[in-house]
């Protein structure tokens, strides 16, 4: 059975395919298939990855896998949340962003947030009945950047039970504790499960 899948993440596209083989699922990035990246235009992850999802399934005419994901901070009433990628706007950087979530949390002893994702599975483009999964992953928001890997803002998330930054995990690690990983585990059950 082959899947695109709605991303041009290459991290993402090699953990979803590893994660979705044993189901006997080939997945083929969007961009091999010419798919064109989708407007993200709402106010949920979930609506956002449901329009990745149908676009790059009407593209194809094959089922599509899509996520959207961002980062939520407490004391910033949820802000980046949908749009973390461009927090400090176009072109995306992760430096700026990084830059503009420590100032915006000067002065502010509550550090809370947590990572979102929301993965969305359509059979076709119209399906009316998508497979949604979503996993969080809590955090607090340092000062001081810590690690290499990861991407993103993992430098600046601190697991507290941990004592390591997101950035400061493995790549196995992370992917078994994320919101990424928590959302993929849960959709795999649910394509596992599912009759129709
Ligand atoms: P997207 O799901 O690829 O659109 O990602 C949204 C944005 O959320 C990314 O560009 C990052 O800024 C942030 N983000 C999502 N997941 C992670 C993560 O695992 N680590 C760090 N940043 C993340």
């Amino acid at each position: 059975m082959r899947l695109v899948v709605a991303s041009n993440n290459p991290g993402k596209l090699r953990e979803f395919g590893e994660l979705l083989a044993p189901l006997g699922w080939e997945t083929i990035p969007q961009r091999e298939l010419g798919v064109t990246e989708c407007e993200e235009p709402h106010g949920t992850f979930v609506e956002n990855a449901l329009a990745k999802a149908r676009h790059a399934s009407a593209s194809t005419g094959l089922p599509a896998l899509a996520d959207d994901s961002g980062l939520c901070v407490h004391s910033l009433g949820g802000a980046p949340g949908v749009y973390s990628a461009r927090y400090a706007g176009e072109p995306k950087s992760d430096e700026r962003n990084n830059a503009k979530l420590v100032a915006e949390l000067s002065g502010r002893s509550d550090r809370r947030a947590h990572y979102v994702c929301v993965l969305v599975f359509v059979r076709h483009a119209d399906d009316p009945q998508p497979l949604i999964a979503e996993g969080e992953w809590h955090g607090e928001i340092v000062d001081t950047p810590r690690g290499q890997g990861g991407f993103g803002y993992d430098p600046y998330v601190l697991i507290p039970e941990l004592g390591l930054t997101a950035a400061e995990l493995d790549a196995a690690e992370k992917n078994r504790r994320s919101h990424r990983g928590q959302a993929l585990a849960l959709l795999v059950e649910r394509l596992k499960n599912r009759r129709s």
